[in-house]
């Protein structure tokens, strides 16, 4: 095997697996990002009046068209909601990271004067 053969090898396989990874990310991720909110609860004897507001309350903040919507995450989803915004960042990194690539094999496909597989 010649080393450029082997490159592209190595290439393919870490094109492969980046694509595994995003249709994995892609199952779970969420669009957001999460919020902690403490409130003052509004009863004048309440300790939240003078010192340590209630909280935090979890929100899945999406900012869309100039709007911010908050949906309220209850305790319990909270670690899903957690790892879905964490799978939407990776999957935006490995679709930037295969576009550029694949930017790469078009430009290198044209210098060569075939088509990049
Ligand atoms: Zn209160």
């Amino acid at each position: 095997m010649t080393r450029s053969v082997l490159v592209i090898t190595l290439q393919t396989v870490g094109r492969r697996r980046w694509i595994q990874e995003l249709t994995k990310a892609a199952e779970q991720m969420l669009w957001g990002s999460l919020v902690a909110v403490y409130r003052r609860c509004g009863k004048p004897t309440c300790r939240c009046a003078t010192g340590e507001k209630h909280g935090p309350a979890w929100y899945l903040s999406q900012r869309e068209a100039g709007r911010t919507k908050m949906r309220f995450v209850p305790s319990d989803q909270l670690e899903a909601v957690r790892r879905g915004v964490a799978a939407f960042q990776r999957y935006r990194e490995l679709g930037q990271r295969l576009a550029a690539e694949n930017l790469t094999r078009l430009q290198r496909g044209r210098r060569r004067g075939r088509r990049a597989r």
